[in-house]
């Protein structure tokens, strides 16, 4: 067995290729392999870098394991795993998976705040001048801001939509009026045209969006989820677009995914179906979150975006 830090690449034979050079480029030293190779011992793995789509799901096999590093920002597949007994952290602060984001987001928002669709889907030729107001009387909400979500906020803000987040502790984001609680969560609601969703699918999320969360919403609201889609109850939400309550949705994420071909939202004249696509993270800038921390345990220094297995995230 050579000297040389031994970490696995446990995130799918597609994404290794990408990785390899990058990783072996900015971790000289380390040996850095995909799978178990016969000529390495499970006992020798110390980090590994992860995406919950891995076939690795028992970590009781790696002994001098140190941290599990996982790919993406979210954990909830892999939180629960009772073998893992050591530091998880999860993606945060990748510049590219933090811009497509932003990206999604404000192209979501602002095509419904323009009204785009009577426009781009108008077969009877309707001449309808109708212009949008200016953003400013728009009121945009986002549930949770943390990474994604505060700079979500910071580009609409930079747009002039009136923004408001709601998180667990409370916040104090530039531009922002940031609220925390149940209180600030009705209060959040009550403003939001648009309600953008950036929270992670945890107990205490799941179904966030319910019959009685969507009824204190602004009627004619739309709904844009890219967080996870355990954070609303189906059920009512096809209700409160079949009750005009909500205009429209825009999901990105499903408590199935794929989302089954027979799925109502498929059908639903107002909802738009995105096949979880708002963000991935990007190899290039991914990397040097996964070396930094890697470096930063190897010398000692306390990790950054470690999960917190209570809290869910
Ligand atoms: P993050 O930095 O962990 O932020 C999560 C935010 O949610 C924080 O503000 C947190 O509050 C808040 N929160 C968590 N539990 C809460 C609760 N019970 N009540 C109120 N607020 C709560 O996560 P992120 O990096 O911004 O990512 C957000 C989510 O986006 C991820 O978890 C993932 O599910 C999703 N995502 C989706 C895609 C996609 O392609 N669709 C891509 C990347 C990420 P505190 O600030 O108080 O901790």
């Amino acid at each position: 067995m050579s000297d040389a830090t031994q970490i696995l690449f446990a995130a799918g034979p597609k994404r290794w290729p990408t990785y390899a050079p990058l990783l072996r480029q900015a971790l000289e030293d380390a040996d850095i392999f995909y799978d178990l190779r016969p000529d390495i011992d499970d006992e020798d793995v110390e980090y590994i870098i992860y995406t919950p789509d891995s076939d690795v799901t028992d970590f009781t096999r790696f002994p001098k394991l140190r941290a599990v590093l996982n790919l993406w920002a979210g954990v909830e597949s892999i939180i629960g795993n009772p073998t893992l007994n050591v530091p998880l952290t999860r993606m945060v602060d990748d510049a590219g998976l933090t811009q497509g984001m932003v990206e999604w987001v404000t192209g979501h928002v602002l095509r419904h705040h323009l009204g785009m669709d009577a426009h781009i889907v108008n077969p009877d030729h309707i001449w309808q001048p109708v212009a949008a107001p200016l953003s400013r009387a728009r009121p945009v909400t986002i549930l949770g801001l943390g990474a994604l979500g505060q700079a979500c906020g910071s580009a609409l803000t930079a747009l002039d939509f009136p923004v408001t987040g709601w998180s667990r502790s409370a916040k104090d984001v530039p531009g922002l009026t940031c609220l925390s609680g149940p209180q600030g969560l009705n209060e959040a609601l009550q403003s939001a045209q648009i309600l953008v969703l950036l929270l992670p699918n945890t107990p205490a999320t799941e179904n966030i969006v319910n019959s009685k969360t969507l009824a204190l919403l602004p009627r004619g609201a739309v709904v844009i989820n890219p967080g996870r889609g355990p954070l609303i109850n189906d059920a009512d939400l096809i209700s409160a677009l079949d009750s005009g309550q909500l205009s429209h949705a825009t999901l990105d994420v499903f408590r199935t995914e794929p989302l089954p071909s027979d799925h109502p939202f498929w059908q639903h004249p107002k909802i738009t179906v995105t096949p979880h696509i708002a963000s991935e993270t990007r190899p290039e800038t991914a990397v040097h979150v996964i070396v930094d921390n890697i470096q930063r345990s190897l010398a000692g220094a306390p990790l950054r975006h470690l999960v917190d297995k209570t809290a869910g995230y």
